[in-house]
């Protein structure tokens, strides 16, 4: 049930090339730090599966990390092959969309975070 709201128009850095912008379909634009997208991985390995609980610990993240090259899978997600080796996160675009962390999402979603 992917809707339109939810795919990338446009994947890239920002101009300042310190995170990255993806432009959506909507028109609306969302900015992620890198690090946080890092600390954000839901892979299995990153993520408890059967309790949802994050395993990776953050303070172990570097402040520098940041994706060396990002891949779709399908037409429903993308693959970051982060610089500190890790490249099992698999981000669903309507996970990502949900992460955008603008003033306009954070109040639509009832600031219940
Ligand atoms: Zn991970
Ligand atoms: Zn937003």
């Amino acid at each position: 049930m992917t809707s339109q709201r939810v795919l990338p128009e446009e994947i890239g850095p920002t101009e300042d090339a310190t995170a990255l912008r993806i432009r959506w379909r909507d028109g609306h634009t969302s900015v992620y730090g890198p690090r946080q997208l890092r600390i954000l991985c839901p892979c299995a390995g990153c993520v408890d599966e059967l309790t949802g609980e994050r395993i990776l610990d953050a303070s172990q993240i570097d402040a520098g990390v940041h994706p060396l090259a990002i891949e779709y899978v399908g037409r429903y997600a993308l693959q970051f092959q982060w610089s500190d080796g890790h490249r099992t996160g698999i981000y669903p675009f309507d996970y990502l969309r949900r992460l955008c962390d603008c003033e306009e999402c954070r109040s639509t979603s009832g600031g219940d975070v």
